[in-house]
């Protein structure tokens, strides 16, 4: 398709995931097959901010799709420091920064402490009657920036054993669902069985009742008003776009409400540092795992720039991060 044909969009957005900032040399991730750049990330970041402060028609606003800051800060003591370092950057700009919640915030901040804080955007979020789940710790919550458009941002890591109290009964559930399938004593470790299963780890969750039963409701409001929606949340739930080591534990119940509902266009994941991508034919729901930028050489970039249309949105994406256009069915 020729871009230059395509008249003035409705609006844009930038997608930026897995920025992992640290102020601490390279290093590998888990296996040791893959370098981590964790001041690159840094200067990845402002590049991103560079071209979206520069384009033609400047972004309504970012998602960050998670892991903003890396883990390895709890353990230096350096995660307010290196999250000012990360916030100051996105700040340069007055565009709205919507922040999704990966592992790597959890390791920094428990949930609590994340609830209101600089890394919680749900003042950007809409007020009307089905704007946030039933349970006030859940991170979800829906914005529509363009009339017909609606947003979702989802909480991948509301069933976890990561930012909740040991004690809680919130961590004893997780624990239940995760030792039904992974017996390894290092709950990081995925369990060696069919490939779908690895995906019951630690740095993994998945979403609670309350949470879908909140997403159901939006999604069937947004079907009675014709609307766009597109979701975002860490964790990817397609299994044909992403590394399934990745996916969310109850990933099948997501998709199963995503297929319900006509209103559905796009799911926007992180977390899978190589991204992903898949159409699903029978919805035609686009599935897009976007490229890490943690694991993204210095002289290369990982962001996109997403330019929403009528009939389409136009993702163009820089360095690791693929051209692609999302058709609405
Ligand atoms: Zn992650």
């Amino acid at each position: 398709m020729d871009r230059c044909s395509l008249p003035t969009p409705l609006f844009t957005f930038g997608v930026i995931a897995d920025i992992q900032y640290a102020d601490i040399d390279d290093g590998y991730n888990y296996t040791q097959t893959r370098r981590r750049y964790y001041r690159s990330s840094l200067q990845l970041l402002k590049n991103a901010q560079r071209s979206w402060s520069k384009s033609a028609v400047k972004p309504q606003f970012i998602l960050q799709l998670g892991d903003i800051i890396d883990g390895f800060n709890k353990v230096h003591d350096t995660s307010e420091r290196a999250l000012d370092t990360v916030l100051r950057e996105f700040n340069s700009s007055p565009v709205k920064v919507h922040h999704v919640w990966g592992n790597h915030e959890f390791y920094n901040f428990n949930r609590s402490a994340l609830l209101h804080s600089r890394l919680d955007s749900r003042l950007h979020a809409d007020g009307s009657p089905s704007g946030a789940p039933a349970r006030a710790d859940i991170y979800a919550y829906q914005f529509s920036p363009f009339p017909g458009f609606t947003f979702v941002v989802l909480d991948a890591y509301d069933v976890s054993l990561l930012g909740r109290e040991e004690s809680s009964e919130q961590y004893r559930n997780a624990m239940n669902v995760i030792k039904l399938h992974n017996n390894n004593d290092d709950l990081n470790c995925p369990p060696v069985s069919e490939s779908l299963k690895q995906r019951f780890t630690m740095f993994n969750g998945g979403f609670s009742k309350d949470q879908l039963d909140w997403l159901d409701c939006v999604l069937s409001s947004a079907d009675e008003k014709q609307e766009r929606v597109t979701i975002v949340s860490h964790l990817p739930v397609h299994p044909n776009s992403t590394d399934p080591v990745c996916l969310a534990w109850n990933f099948n119940e997501l998709l199963a409400i995503l297929r319900s509902h006509s209103s559905v266009v796009c799911y926007m994941a992180g977390h899978a540092h190589d991204g992903g991508y898949c159409l699903d034919k029978d919805t035609g729901v686009h599935y897009l795992t976007l490229d890490g930028v943690i694991e993204t050489p210095p002289n290369s970039d990982a962001y996109g720039t997403v330019s929403v249309y009528t009939d389409r949105m136009v993702l163009e994406g820089y360095g690791r991060v693929m051209n692609r256009v999302f058709m609405f069915s």
